[in-house]
């Protein structure tokens, strides 16, 4: 194969000219890396909802023409100046979220929240010089949480990206870049179950199945999901489900049914819904003494949270996460070990598959709440 380091690569990207319209299969200029960054070959990605919610660019700042695109596996192409950990062929997962090693927050045994290289969705150009490295016949094109993973070729910051197994299947292993993640990170790193614990989870879309999936692996005995459809407790019995509370169906707060199941309360609770009343609920559906309750969904810009403080009297712990506390340069290979040694299912989380040039198939399947994750193979 020809190198193409320090060469502008022509590829293939879904371009977003304008919010809420369906991608372009365009072919842009992709740069070589600047000094501490990574030019990848995006082999598989996959569609979350922050992708949806910023393509939609309702109350944001709207940022056009984009490449979205944050959940995703490929391989490093060229690395730029600097960059000593990572080498032509490693197998990467990029992270919307970026881990520096050398901040407060990088350097803090507790915190993922790097300072240089935190989520910044309004950002749609590279640190280095501000500038981007996608265009159209000059046209500068914006990236996307420093990832743009619709993209045959994008450029990430290196502490952006994580360098995992190459032996693992990046079909699959992809999930393990945003949403899975998440979910099972605030199951396994924050609200730690215990074997044999009760555990609730409200939100049974792809990040609140990957909580149970955590409580799954950290052998809770009972996992009941809420939510306000019941559309979903089939498939999430995979995920470990043994009970289901439907919201809506129920005359008094989800809290108190919680409580009535389970002799006072879940020994702890995710909430991965985003509404805030399920918020409110998760805490308050805990056992006084030692349950603990973590938030996890993104709630809408007026919510508050309201409680009674003699929840905290009574010892009840309120936590929140972000990227399930996991690091992503340090922590993300060690998930990828979960899932190669069979203790972590991903599998069950794929329930489409579609060629790049049909990406917009993945938009409208979200847009329907039609399954969990679809894989977008970029070399179809
Ligand atoms: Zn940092
Ligand atoms: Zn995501």
């Amino acid at each position: 194969m020809v190198s193409t380091a320090g060469q502008v690569i022509l590829c293939r990207a879904a371009v977003a000219w304008e919010a809420g319209k369906p991608l372009v299969i365009e072919e842009v200029e992709v740069a070589p890396p600047q000094a501490m960054e990574v030019r990848v070959k995006i082999l598989f990605t996959s569609l979350c909802h922050t992708d949806l919610y910023f393509w939609e660019a309702k109350g944001q700042n709207p940022l056009f023409p984009r490449i979205f695109g944050h959940e995703a596996g490929g391989i490093v192409e060229s690395i730029g100046e600097g960059v000593t950990d990572l080498r032509p062929g490693d197998h990467v997962l990029p992270v919307f979220t970026g881990e520096c090693k050398e901040c407060r927050h990088c350097k803090s045994e507790e915190s993922n929240m790097c300072d240089l290289l935190r989520i910044n969705t309004d950002r749609g150009v590279m640190l280095h010089d501000g500038k981007s490295r996608f265009s159209i016949k000059g046209q500068p094109i914006y990236h996307f949480v420093g990832t743009s993973t619709f993209s045959e070729f994008t450029v990430l910051h290196v502490g952006c990206l994580a360098k995992i197994n190459p032996a693992a299947p990046l079909d699959k292993v992809c999930l393990l870049s945003c949403g899975i993640s998440t979910g099972l990170g605030a199951m396994l790193n924050v609200a730690k179950p215990k074997k044999g614990s009760t555990v609730a989870v409200f939100g049974l879309g792809a990040v609140g199945l990957a909580a149970a999936e955590g409580a799954r692996i950290a052998g809770a005995s009972r996992i009941i999901g809420v939510d306000r459809s019941s559309k979903r407790f089939e498939e999430a019995k995979k995920f470990g489900l043994t009970e289901f509370v439907n919201s809506t169906e129920h005359e008094k707060p989800v809290q108190e049914v919680i409580a009535e199941m389970t002799d006072g309360g879940v020994d702890c609770s995710v909430d991965c819904s985003g509404s805030v009343d399920a918020m409110i609920s998760a805490f308050e559906c805990v056992h006084d003494g030692w349950g603990v309750a973590v938030l996890v969904g993104l709630p809408s810009k007026d919510d508050a949270f309201k409680t009674n403080p003699v929840n905290f009297l009574n010892e009840k712990t309120l936590k929140g996460t972000f990227f399930g506390n996991y690091k992503p340069r340090s922590d993300l290979p060690s998930v990828v070990e979960k899932y190669m040694n069979k203790e972590l299912e991903l599998e069950k989380f794929i329930t489409h598959e579609v060629p790049f040039a049909e990406i917009n198939k993945a938009f409208e399947y979200m847009l329907e709440g039609d399954g969990l994750r679809c894989i977008i193979h970029m070399d179809a």
